[in-house]
């Protein structure tokens, strides 16, 4: 991803002004809640939160990079793909690989490999999650010229999403959440073009997401009621705010979801207000396949993504498992108690 200025007319505005209504809890094991608060409470609506393990996640992300950098058109690309697949099926999941071919920047065939799981593929009240899992070929934001043609390991940038998404896809085949979760592991997201490369065309970002959003195969019954894209949720000390895309087209999900990290404490974590002007997978879901989805990405206004991005210093070395448990927190929770009303 990157940070750009949208100069894009956006025809149409998604957010549905919609309000939620959520009980406060916060135990460590697991978390009873109350969807709806009524006087007399209806037992059939408290809903069991399981226990995002952090270290679990860890491992996950781990498992990636002991492939090494997930460069499209590697071979060690490939093998980790099968190993997510593999993963989510192990979970229950249903599973498809979207493979297709994409022109990157520079003119080269990539080829591409979308892994989609699908938890209760029947149910047609769904929510979908994004975590792109390719590698940045290019080192670009490194200080030292000899180090920026050499890819980015991505522990952080693409991993971590990946990592946390495949821990909630272990505790839904514990728990049921209730509803249908689609797991969408999108590749070719962090093949832009470098800064030496002179590009001067657009969309050369996300080619996973352009792909998917024009090939997804829902029907108007079963079309998943939001998404969350999860990008760069493994670093130490993150910030994550709503960025202008999903202010834009998911705002009232993405404030709720905000709401939920702070009912637990987080808000020095999910902090309040607008982020970046952020070009990410959600922008392509947004704009072509219209599900309201907004990006949980750490960016700090002022300052920009983390110091590690697109460097060499993206490794499991800065992954941190606080980092790690805060985010599983919060979305588990979120996934369980409030994705299935609006
Ligand atoms: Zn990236």
């Amino acid at each position: 991803m990157r940070q750009r200025l949208l100069s894009i007319a956006f025809a149409t505005l998604l957010c549905a002004n919609l309000s939620g209504c959520f009980s406060q809890s916060g135990n460590e094991k697991s978390d009873i809640e109350k969807k709806t608060s009524t006087e007399q409470p209806d037992t059939s609506k408290y809903k069991i939160v399981p226990y995002f393990d952090p270290d679990s996640a860890y491992q996950f992300i781990a498992m990636q990079c002991a492939y090494g950098p997930r460069v499209p058109n590697l071979k060690q690309h490939d093998e980790c793909g099968n190993a997510l697949q593999k993963a989510l099926e192990k979970y229950g999941l249903t599973t498809e690989k979207q493979e297709f071919k994409a022109k990157a920047f520079d003119g080269t065939t990539l080829n591409g490999t979308n892994i989609i799981g699908r938890f209760h593929a029947e149910r047609t009240n769904r929510i979908v999650l994004f975590s792109h899992w390719d590698s940045r070929p290019f080192s670009d934001k490194e200080k030292d010229e000899a180090n920026r043609k050499k890819p980015v390991m991505g522990a952080n940038d693409g991993a971590s999403g990946v990592g946390v998404l495949l821990e909630l896809a272990r505790q839904t085949q514990r728990v049921d959440p209730g509803i249908g979760v689609d797991i969408v592991f999108l590749d070719l997201e962090d093949y832009g073009a470098p800064e030496w490369a002179n590009f001067d065309g657009n969309d050369d970002w996300c080619l996973g997401s352009q792909y998917w959003s024009l090939h997804h195969n829902y029907t108007s019954e079963n079309r998943p009621r939001m998404g969350i894209l999860l990008d760069m949720v493994g670093g130490e000390n993150p910030t994550f705010m709503i960025d202008v895309v999903s202010s834009m087209f998911a705002n009232s999900r993405a404030e709720r979801f905000w709401k939920n990290a702070h009912e637990f404490g987080y808000r020095s974590t999910f902090v309040s207000g607008t982020g970046g002007e952020i070009l990410d997978d959600h922008y392509y879901v947004n704009n072509i396949a219209q599900i309201p989805t907004f990006d949980i990405i750490d960016y700090r206004p002022g300052q920009g993504f983390p110091e590690s991005w697109h460097t060499q210093h993206d490794d499991m070395a800065h992954i941190s498992k606080k980092t790690l448990g805060i985010v599983g927190k919060v979305l588990t929770r979120f996934v369980y108690t409030s994705c299935g009303n609006n």
